[in-house]
């Protein structure tokens, strides 16, 4: 299989998956989206209202925010990997319990084995505690640290720095320093830009060229 049918096989799995007891209140489950060869994997913490109605993560007012944040860091979400530690709603949006988080994170792995992002950027508390267990997430926002065979950036969640405006400068600088991090990423990993994902060609400047 490759990493794409990986992917599919996954979503297909947690779709049907009672693994916990998160299954009961979902109405569609949100395994995540996005490229198999995407070089960043943005993980947040789990589908609000929107999500497990559509099946699709990010798609409420956090995500039009991070629709924002991504554009500032010259991404496209189409370009970008996009999911969740638990894959299926938590009821009224409470904190997914640690159980949940156990049963479902052989997903995530699963995906990010198949998917073997350079950086994975952690939106919230839940997802900075797979990776830096302890950190503290107003220490350590904005840094990148190896973990394993790939960095990790935490980040503040974009529904913590909405509600939040004191968080928001925060969000806006670490995002903006993505394009830095990743050069360092790929220099990192001994990866060049090519072989990670195939970049826009350079687009011809018309007032050059009209000069010939
Ligand atoms: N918040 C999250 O953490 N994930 C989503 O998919 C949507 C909102
Ligand atoms: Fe399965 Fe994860 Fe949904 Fe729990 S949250 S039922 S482990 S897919």
């Amino acid at each position: 299989m490759n990493a794409e049918e990986v992917l599919a096989q996954i979503a297909a799995e947690v779709s049907v998956c009672t693994k916990c007891p998160l299954h009961h209140s979902r109405k569609k489950a949100v395994p995540g989206e996005g490229p198999a060869s995407s070089e960043i994997m943005f993980i947040g913490e789990g589908p609000g209202f929107h999500e497990n109605e559509q099946g699709r993560p990010f798609v409420g007012a956090a995500g039009q925010f991070l629709d924002q944040l991504l554009a500032q860091a010259g991404l496209k979400r189409s370009e970008v990997w996009i999911g969740n530690v638990v894959k299926c709603r938590p009821p009224g949006n409470r904190d997914p319990l640690p159980e949940e988080l156990a049963a479902c994170d052989p997903y995530l792995e699963r995906q990010i084995q198949a998917i073997n992002p350079s950086i994975i950027v952690t939106l919230g508390r839940f997802s900075m505690g797979k990776f830096m267990p302890g950190a503290k997430i107003s220490m350590v926002h904005g840094q990148m640290r190896k973990v394993g065979e790939r960095y990790v950036i935490a980040m503040y969640h974009p529904a913590a720095a909405l509600h939040q405006a004191a968080l928001k400068p925060a969000i806006l600088a670490d995002f903006a320093k993505l394009p830095e991090l990743l050069k360092q990423a790929r220099a990192g990993l001994g990866r060049s830009a090519s072989t990670a994902k195939a970049e826009e060609p350079p687009k011809e400047d018309p007032q050059q060229l009209s000069l010939f």
